[in-house]
């Protein structure tokens, strides 16, 4: 059971659609564990989304229920999928949002690679 306030896995969300091939996207990279492809509205000139495989609402039901496997797998596509991308060496950042504080829209776990360009200092603002 997910934990985050966003109810249980919908089969039927955008990246569950996404990653069936349901809906087309722009993929950059995918493994076992792991797909990544371009935000479709991007907040810095170089915007993508990690997502894991597996059905997981948020990194709350992902840190609890994932396989030690699926946990290893996923964090090491995020940093492949940087590296790939020729973010590591001008820097990038990486960024979950979860449940209703964090703004998740989504309702299945994803990692942002936000990079391409300096980016604010700003981490965190609130809801305005
Ligand atoms: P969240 O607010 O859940 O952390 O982020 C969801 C992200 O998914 C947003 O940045 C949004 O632009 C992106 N997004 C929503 N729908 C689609 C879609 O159909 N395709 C792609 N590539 N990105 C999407």
């Amino acid at each position: 059971m997910p934990v985050s306030g966003l109810g249980p896995y919908d089969d039927q969300n955008i990246f569950a659609k996404l990653l069936r091939g349901e809906i087309p996207s722009r993929r950059v990279y995918e493994d076992e564990w792991a797909v990544a492809f371009h935000d479709i509205a991007p907040q810095a000139k170089l915007h993508v989304l990690v997502v894991p495989r597996g059905r997981y609402v948020s990194l709350a039901d992902f840190t609890r229920d994932a396989s030690d496997a699926e946990i290893a797998g996923f964090f090491r596509a995020v940093g492949t999928v940087a590296r790939q991308l020729g973010l590591e060496a001008p820097g990038y950042r990486a960024l979950v949002n979860m449940g209703g504080d964090g703004g998740q829209e989504v309702p299945h776990l994803h990692v942002h690679l936000f990079g391409g360009e300096p980016l604010s200092q700003r981490m965190v603002a609130p809801r305005g």
